[in-house]
């Protein structure tokens, strides 16, 4: 469990970001939030997110309807109006790698997180795409998902967490989750190690057609 890299996806929420930024500071762990576009698109959301920026956490692009994974859904604007037009809506806020991480729906990884336009965006424009091996399921066991993520760190050198600053309640326990890791030799870092990136600032580097669908086996 030793380095344990936190990220918080699917803000920002008013009821629930500024008490995991509040928790954060007061713990001293930099993390990374990915969000929404059109949650940034409200300027009360976006202004947590300005927060978060300002406390030191890396903003990322997490697309801006979050609705299909992308490599399931068509047509010639996807890239565009889900992870171009979210970019230009954290604006300054953005980290200069350009942080962009898909999402899997139950956050299971594979061919279907990426289409081939897709990915061919995010190479000209430079991302770095940001994938996980900790998926806590904290949306769908608000009180149980501290076990589970420390079950599934245990045995990992590098632990790579997909949390949610959604308003489930999971986040109360987030306190919890710092000092288990903390009780159990862990350090946070905000580092994203090299294992999780198939693509770094637009530069192949990991194994980008895993994450990518096949047009020709759909
Ligand atoms: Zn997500």
């Amino acid at each position: 469990m030793k380095h344990v890299t936190l990220t918080f996806d699917n803000g920002p929420e008013p009821d629930v970001t500024p008490g995991v930024l509040d928790i954060l500071a007061k713990e001293n762990v930099p993390a990374t939030f990915f969000v929404l576009g059109h949650k940034i698109d409200d300027p009360d959301r976006r202004k947590l997110a300005e927060r978060a920026h300002a406390e030191g956490h890396w903003i990322g692009n997490h697309t801006f309807h979050h609705d299909t994974p992308l490599g399931r859904v068509e047509g010639p604007n996807v890239p565009e109006d889900e992870i171009g037009r979210t970019q230009e809506l954290i604006g300054d806020l953005s980290h200069p790698d350009k942080f962009f991480r898909p999402f899997g729906g139950g956050g299971a990884l594979g061919p279907h997180l990426l289409s081939r336009p897709v990915a061919d965006f995010l190479t000209a424009g430079a991302y770095t795409c940001v994938l996980w091996n900790v998926i806590a399921r904290d949306w769908a066991d608000a009180d149980g998902w501290v076990e589970t993520a420390m079950e599934i760190m245990a045995p990992q050198d590098q632990s790579l967490v997909v949390i949610h600053d959604l308003p489930t309640g999971a986040m109360a326990h987030l306190p919890r989750f710092i000092d288990l890791v903390r009780e159990g030799g862990g350090e946070f870092q905000q580092e994203f190690h090299p294992d999780f990136l198939p693509l770094t600032r637009g530069r192949v580097t990991g194994d980008l057609d895993a994450c990518v669908t096949d047009p020709a086996a759909a």
